[in-house]
């Protein structure tokens, strides 16, 4: 008899991480892989973040803090929400996490109830379905496609939304798509939320620097301030300072919830590494320079890859327009993106991950969190597996 618990027996493991393990294994057995699969920076951590974490080791910030957080870094992330996002942010609105993903996971367990349902625009990030399952509440997938641009389509959020609809989840900009919600596209979304007053919004907020030029990433809580006690942000360090390891992310939002996620908290991981909140507070007290260097390397390799990518035949994409992503819709029939993901790595060594774990069976999420080289590298070999269809 299976000693696994009827909660757990529905989490299924992150693909992505699957994959780039599998890609990794091949290329230690000497096999020539080219990865771009991978869902994180390819930059090491800026220098005076490592310098400012080793300092506070040094200093014996090597104990239990708070679990909501370093008071200095809940500061200063409130400090960044008021100032940078517009959107007026106090320290008991902010609690700092593992990571932006177990935000999500605090946020799910404290306020969907078993049978609540979580609207989820389609292809999404794959952990939301999953942290929505493990609050026992159900994943409810708005679909969109290249056809519609990935555009979130108000008239079937309505048609999905029931008495049973407590959550809608937004990410802008998008993992796996790229695309970047505009003003108007929030203030249409905030209108559904006003028709809807039950419905919360977590809007996911991680690439929130990782942009086109030609566009501006909103905070959503600043598009619609009216509904502040109704929306949730969700935010972290991973990305923008290349920062995966270190795990730490914030939740921000009302008092209440927040205060409720801290005691959820304080009894499970208890407060996030001590040393590593000192290097997240220097992150967000030093030069913003970093950030945006690294934004202007990815917006060069967005460009290389979107030129590269329209010449192939086979697929067809959106622009992406934020993050490190573009996902190509595969124009062949009968193959699942499982099998294209699996002949890629076997036939041109090629490691991408299959659109199936974003919703989307049709597409591949190819990652340009790579070098120019290994983009150049990549689409080379996937122009080649195309070009024997
Ligand atoms: N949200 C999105 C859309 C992501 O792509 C990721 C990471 O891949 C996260 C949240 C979580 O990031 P982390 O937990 O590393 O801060």
């Amino acid at each position: 008899k299976s000693q696994i618990s009827i909660r757990a027996l529905s989490i299924k493991p992150s693909l992505t991480l699957e994959i780039s393990a599998k890609a990794k294994a091949l290329k230690a057995e000497g096999k020539n892989i080219c990865s771009l699969s991978a869902g994180e920076p390819d930059f090491d951590t800026p220098e005076f973040i490592v310098d400012a974490t080793l300092k506070a080791l040094k200093d014996g910030k090597t104990r239990y803090g708070p679990a909501a957080g370093d008071p200095e870094l809940r500061e200063a992330i409130a400090q960044k929400q008021s100032d940078i996002n517009k959107v007026p942010t106090k320290t008991d609105n902010v609690l700092v996490t593992n990571g932006g993903k177990q935000a999500i996971y605090n946020l799910f367990q404290v306020v969907l109830n078993p049978g609540d349902e979580v609207l989820i625009p389609t292809p999404y990030w794959l952990s939301y379905p999953e942290i929505t399952l493990l609050a026992g509440a159900k994943p409810i997938k708005i679909k969109s496609s290249t056809k519609d641009k990935f555009k979130i389509d108000i008239n079937s959020l309505e048609e999905h939304v029931t008495e049973k609809t407590r959550l809608l989840i937004i990410n802008s900009p998008s993992n796996p798509t790229g695309c970047v919600l505009t003003e108007q596209e929030m203030k249409t979304i905030s209108d559904f939320l006003r028709r809807h007053p039950r419905i919360l919004l977590m809007s996911d907020e991680i690439y929130e620097f990782l942009i086109s030029p030609n566009q501006v990433h909103h905070s959503f809580a600043k598009i619609a301030p009216d509904l502040k006690n109704r929306i949730f942000t969700v935010n972290g360090f991973a990305k923008a300072w290349a920062m995966t390891g270190w795990r730490i992310g914030y939740l921000t939002g009302n008092a209440e919830v927040i205060k409720k996620a801290i005691a959820l908290q304080s009894q499970s991981t208890s407060n996030v590494c001590s040393f590593a909140q000192k290097g997240a507070i220097a992150a967000l007290q030093g030069s913003k320079d970093c950030v945006h260097e690294m934004a202007n390397i990815y917006n060069k390799r967005r460009l290389l890859i979107t030129e590269r990518l329209k010449k192939i035949k086979h697929i067809s994409f959106v622009p992406p327009n934020g993050a490190f992503y573009v996902f190509p819709e595969i124009n062949l029939e009968e193959i699942d993106s499982i099998s294209f993901c699996k002949l890629a790595l076997e036939k041109v060594g090629l490691a991408i991950v299959p659109g199936i774990a974003f919703g989307d069976d049709k597409c591949i999420r190819i990652s340009y969190a790579a070098s120019n080289k290994m983009i150049e590298d990549g689409v080379n070999r996937l122009e080649r597996l195309l070009n024997d269809f």
